[in-house]
């Protein structure tokens, strides 16, 4: 079946004084319907900028974006109308994108405002979207502030889902909630998967947040996808270094694990001087001449595994993956 969005060699880039600065350099990605893709890396690798350029809030400077079988890449403002119902964006603070002058029941029924509903057909609808995200339908008559940080990320869910949409990307939506709050939303995200069908693309630096809700994954480095295949997968054994060194970091709940060390040396490069080479070649306990030299391109089985590494810590053929850790 045809993916749901394709993101072909996706790039952005931006005119400085010395040249041009990549924040994307060619990132490729599929979304299938009511599938979950996580995007994770550190901060300011480029995740929310491919967020936002999959949304068309950024202009892209090359590649494509397709929703189905219609390139969005330049459509204009009036031509992409149609698609932006298909996309919406949750974002980590709901609070930044409710009005505090507007009820909630406003906030949410907005864009049904906007595409011509009468007002009865929009509370009715706003009502059922509350109850669907766990709040009783009268909370459309109150105020952002008169719920807490839990309830508002719950609002900003029915808020994304109001024009039932195909495709949420969803950049850090738990990261500010209590960790209690965090499972209570994610659950509800899934609950709401697999009643919809929605796709998720979950941006986040929380792995065990993203280990929890991801089919696959994309792991992100300097504004390209470094690795990528199933979570379960990727988790059971890091093909990439930067993987590796990124999940060896990761809290874990049980302490005599042995991960949650930090063994990811040395700064994120800036993109404006990006290492020569493979990008990682400056943090990289692997790291050989070769590495300094030349830039490893993605390779691998496409619907499995792909790694960007000359050296990965193994091939990423599916016959010689590691055995799931069931
Ligand atoms: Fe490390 Fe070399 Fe692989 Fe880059 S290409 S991740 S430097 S081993």
């Amino acid at each position: 079946m045809k993916p749901l969005l394709t993101v072909n060699h996706l790039q952005v880039s931006y005119p400085t004084r010395d040249g041009r600065v990549f924040a994307l350099s060619g990132v490729d990605f599929t979304l299938n319907r009511g599938e979950t893709v996580g995007l994770v890396g550190e901060s300011g690798c480029g995740k929310s900028t491919l967020g936002k350029a999959v949304m068309r809030l950024i202009p892209s400077t090359g590649g494509s974006i397709h929703i189905g079988d219609a390139d969005i890449t330049h459509l204009g403002r009036k031509a992409l109308l149609p698609y932006r119902a298909d996309m919406q964006m949750m974002f980590q603070d709901p609070q930044g994108s409710l009005n505090p002058r507007q009820s909630v029941g406003k906030s949410i029924g907005r864009p049904l405002e906007v595409a011509g509903w009468h007002a009865a057909q929009i509370r009715r609808r706003v009502g059922e979207l509350l109850e669907l995200v766990g709040l009783p339908a009268a909370a459309a008559s109150r105020y952002p502030h008169e719920f807490s940080g839990g309830q508002r990320q719950r609002i900003g869910i029915a808020r994304a889902l109001i024009l039932e949409p195909k495709i949420v990307i969803c950049d850090e939506p738990v990261s500010a909630l209590d960790v209690s709050v965090r499972a209570q939303v994610i659950n509800l995200m899934r609950d709401i998967q697999q009643r919809t069908g929605v796709a998720y693309l979950f941006i986040s630096h929380d792995l065990s947040v993203v280990e929890y809700i991801s089919d696959r994954l994309l792991v992100m480095y300097l504004g390209r996808i470094v690795e990528s295949g199933p979570t379960r997968q990727i988790w059971a054994g890091p093909a990439h270094p930067y993987t590796a060194a990124l999940l060896a970091a990761a809290p874990v709940a049980d302490p005599r694990a042995p991960r949650g060390q930090n063994i990811l040396a040395g700064e994120l490069p800036s993109p404006i001087s990006p290492p020569p080479g493979c990008p990682f070649h400056t943090r990289c306990p692997r790291a050989a001449e070769r590495c300094r030299a030349e830039r490893p391109a993605l390779r691998g089985s496409g619907a499995h595994r792909q790694v960007a590494c000359h050296f990965p810590l193994f091939e990423p053929d599916a016959a010689q993956l590691p055995p799931l850790a069931l």
